[in-house]
């Protein structure tokens, strides 16, 4: 278990403020004089469309803007404050990247997504843009480094997660920085009213008053109209009247057929619909455990399927994605943990076997299928036990206050943090080791260390995998004067200034197994020689590590008397179950056009039938096919003995009459389903 303020290395020893404070001392006074050279050459002349154009041809190697992209780069670089609705793969990112690099100075973007953040920063350095990123699970240094790079080194887009802007540092920093604009990715964070609040996002408003001049620009690909308002309220320096410049592009997509499927065993469901149908799918369910026992079902079916979840480490993960992108693998099962960042046009199904908890969440889910504008379909496996899920979730999610309370206390317990003291420490956090200790369920223990979160009280933040990194403590010209390295260690040293450029000024991300088998060694046996480097203070070494951390945001309050106001309890609960209620709504409506639900939702009143979705496609089977189909069940059955569901296929019923016709038997209990087993009542 590791103290520290943002540094795992720190002893706990070291007084973390004191650090925080002594960094932003030196640099404040020494940066002050670049900063006002800055500011006397910019605002000479705003960019015109010409130069976006040459920007975009330039790094993207495209002609020209789609949709709306064009309105947006102009808005916010004319410096209006700019709120963008895009559905996801709609070329979103390059609505900020463009003007970023059309402007003078570094373009701070708000994103909590951090696996996007890093992923967009490594891209960005390709083109040869210098990209950064500030989150958790950094080292206070590293973040100096780049914070102070942002300074006066010339970067142009620093990524931020949420949880950093509350630091002294990075507001002290930011003072000093010439900022172009500022972007809040996922807008739809900020809002009390949205399915992903996050309470670190209303740190956001504190930004802007450090720097007012400088406009906001927002994107989100999903909210409701009450949200689109919430975000100019929550983001505007002045509260009311807002003055954002909102520009919108239609989420419909006329290429997609959403459809909700009644299906009693799922399993044979699934293994059904992908049998008969080709192309690339994904198949989203609810749990960990759950991804890989569907991908099992589906290999032993001869589906060539994998599975994905945030747990795998980033190699794995690595490796199954770009099988899937390069269509070796055909089938991807998936918690929501995948698809963030992932733009593949070709996916022709996305198959929920297990429902989300918001019609949000669906929609930017089932949304990544058929991106290349070619039919595909979006299914959601639905029966009625789902409901009773779906409500159960929202217990789950809001445990009562006296559970609350508890895991408060006990995490106390479990880092030994006194009453009255603990602010500003960071520690690792072992949910099993925690559950163990105190006998509580990982589910109730999540749910709790939220609603701590969004009551202030600690900062939870989500595993999160760092690679490991390094940077040189000694200068290039001092490697001749060191003695005695050990005949791997030099080699270890030439490969990594063979490969990485940038090293004696800034922590950068490398590749253990890459460096370990161009020196031909194990894993353990690099790590060795990096700690000896490391030791002997040539380097900084910093392992790969993938945890996640909880940080005390104040001191510790005795449990009993923390403070969980309506807003993050009472209020969120409500608007989660009135979410839960819209979902269940959704796929139990089946008389008004799928995709015209959704648009409604969301706030497009005015669309037109798809045509394509099941309820656009639906017949009512005959009422004699339906009672035939009933009689044929019931012989089936007759011998009082429990027969598999798959028995029912081979009575060569039409497949909807079949499934009305077991619908209302098990609706009427004249026969009872007991897993994939039905039987007489
Ligand atoms: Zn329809």
């Amino acid at each position: 278990m590791i103290i520290s303020c943002d540094d795992p290395e720190l002893s706990p020893s070291q007084e973390p403020d004191a650090l925080e404070a002594e960094g932003c001392s030196v640099s404040s006074t020494y940066y002050s004089e670049s900063i006002e050279q800055h500011s006397t050459s910019s605002e000479l002349h705003s960019p015109t469309l010409r130069d976006y154009q040459a920007i975009l041809k330039k790094y993207w190697g495209y002609d020209d803007f789609r949709g709306i992209q064009r309105d947006i780069i102009e808005s916010i670089g004319s410096g209006h404050d700019t709120l963008g609705l895009m559905p996801t793969g709609g070329g979103k990112s390059i609505t900020f990247q463009v003007p970023a690099l059309a402007q003078e100075g570094v373009c701070v973007v708000i994103t909590p997504l951090i696996a996007l953040m890093k992923d967009q920063v490594m891209h960005l350095k390709k083109l040869g843009i210098r990209a950064a990123a500030i989150y958790a699970g950094l080292t206070h240094e590293e973040i100096l480094v780049t914070l102070e790079n942002c300074v006066f080194g010339g970067i142009k887009i620093l990524y931020v997660s949420p949880e950093r802007l509350g630091s002294d540092l990075f507001k002290v920093k930011l003072g000093h920085m010439k900022v172009s604009f500022i972007t809040v990715d996922e807008a739809h964070c900020i809002s009390q009213w949205g399915y992903d609040f996050r309470p670190s996002y209303l740190k956001i408003a504190d930004i802007r008053k450090i720097k007012p001049e400088v406009p906001v620009l927002a994107l989100t690909a999903t909210a409701t109209p009450q949200v689109v308002e919430d975000i100019q309220d929550k983001l505007s320096l002045n509260p009311k009247p807002a003055s954002f410049n909102v520009f919108r592009m239609s989420f419909e997509r006329k290429n997609l057929a959403y459809i909700v499927q009644t299906s009693t065993d799922k399993h044979t469901d699934l293994v059904e619909l992908l049998e008969h149908s080709i192309g690339s799918a994904i198949v989203y369910v609810r749990s960990r455990r759950r991804s890989k026992e569907i991908a099992d079902l589906l290999n032993e079916n001869n589906l060539n399927a994998t599975f994905y979840h945030a747990g795998l480490d980033s190699t794995t993960k690595d490796v199954r994605q770009k099988d899937w992108q390069a269509d070796r693998i055909r089938i991807m099962v998936a918690t929501n943990a995948f698809g963030m960042g992932i733009d593949k046009p070709d996916v022709r199904m996305v198959i929920h076997i297990d429902c989300p908890d918001s019609l949000e969440a669906y929609f930017q889910e089932a949304g990544r299928a058929g991106r290349d504008g070619r039919p595909s379909k979006a299914i959601l496996l639905y029966n009625n036990s789902d409901e009773r899920k779906l409500q159960k979730r929202i217990a789950d999610n809001y445990p009562d206050k006296e559970y609350i309370r508890k895991v408060y206390d006990h995490l106390a317990y479990f880092y030994q943090v006194g009453i009255g003291s603990g602010a500003g420490y960071t520690f690792e956090f072992d949910v099993d080791k925690f559950c163990r200790a105190f006998k509580h369920f990982p589910i109730q223990v999540y749910s709790a260390l939220n609603i701590l979160t969004n009551c202030g009280y600690i900062s939870y933040t989500e595993e999160t995998e760092n690679k490991a990194r390094v940077m040189f403590l000694i200068g290039r010209n001092d490697f001749y004067k060191l003695e005695n390295l050990t005949e791997l260690e030099n080699e270890l040293i030439i490969v990594l200034l063979r490969n990485y450029g940038g090293l004696f000024t800034d922590y950068n991300y490398i590749d253990e197994s890459f460096i370990a088998q161009q020196i031909g060694l194990t894993l353990p046996q690099t790590y060795f020689v990096f700690q000896a480097l490391d030791k002997r203070h040539i380097l900084h070494f910093i392992p790969s590590k993938k945890t996640p951390y909880i940080t005390y945001t104040q001191r510790r309050e005795d449990g009993d008397k923390l403070i969980i106001p309506p807003v993050v309890y009472e209020e969120r609960k409500q608007q989660y179950a009135e979410r839960i209620e819209q979902i269940i709504s959704y796929a139990k409506n089946s008389h008004i056009c799928r995709s015209r639900q959704l648009l409604k939702y969301f706030g497009e009143e005015k669309s037109t039938d798809c045509g394509i979705c099941d309820v656009c496609t639906n017949f009512e089977p005959a009422d004699d096919e339906k009672k035939s189909a009933e009689e044929c069940i019931l012989a089936l059955l007759n011998d009082r003995q429990k027969h598999h569901i798959r028995e029912l296929r081979q009575l060569n019923l039409e497949r909807k009459a079949l499934d009305k016709a077991l619908e209302h038997l098990l609706y009427e209990e004249i026969i009872s389903i007991d897993g994939a087993y039905l039987s007489m009542e």
